[in-house]
């Protein structure tokens, strides 16, 4: 299947694998604790995105500070 628009992607984890690892956590940590992850609608992939806590969306570069009103 090939794609007109190829789209280069600096991390490995597509988003439905990272989606699926946010579940992982919340069914095998599953207290009151928040997994370490923060989400926000990237307007890079066009969809929601969940990033690792401290860490930069590596798609649109923004930060969970920087997406406070996002969600
Ligand atoms: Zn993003």
């Amino acid at each position: 299947m090939v794609k007109s628009k190829i789209v280069y992607k600096p991390r490995e984890l597509t988003f439905k694998e990272k989606r699926m690892i946010v579940k992982a956590h919340k069914v095998l940590f599953s207290d009151d604790k928040e997994p370490e992850m923060w989400e926000h609608y990237c307007e890079e992939e066009e969809t929601e995105m969940a990033v690792g806590k401290g860490e930069p969306c590596n798609w649109c570069g923004k930060e969970e500070k920087d997406c406070e009103s996002c969600s």
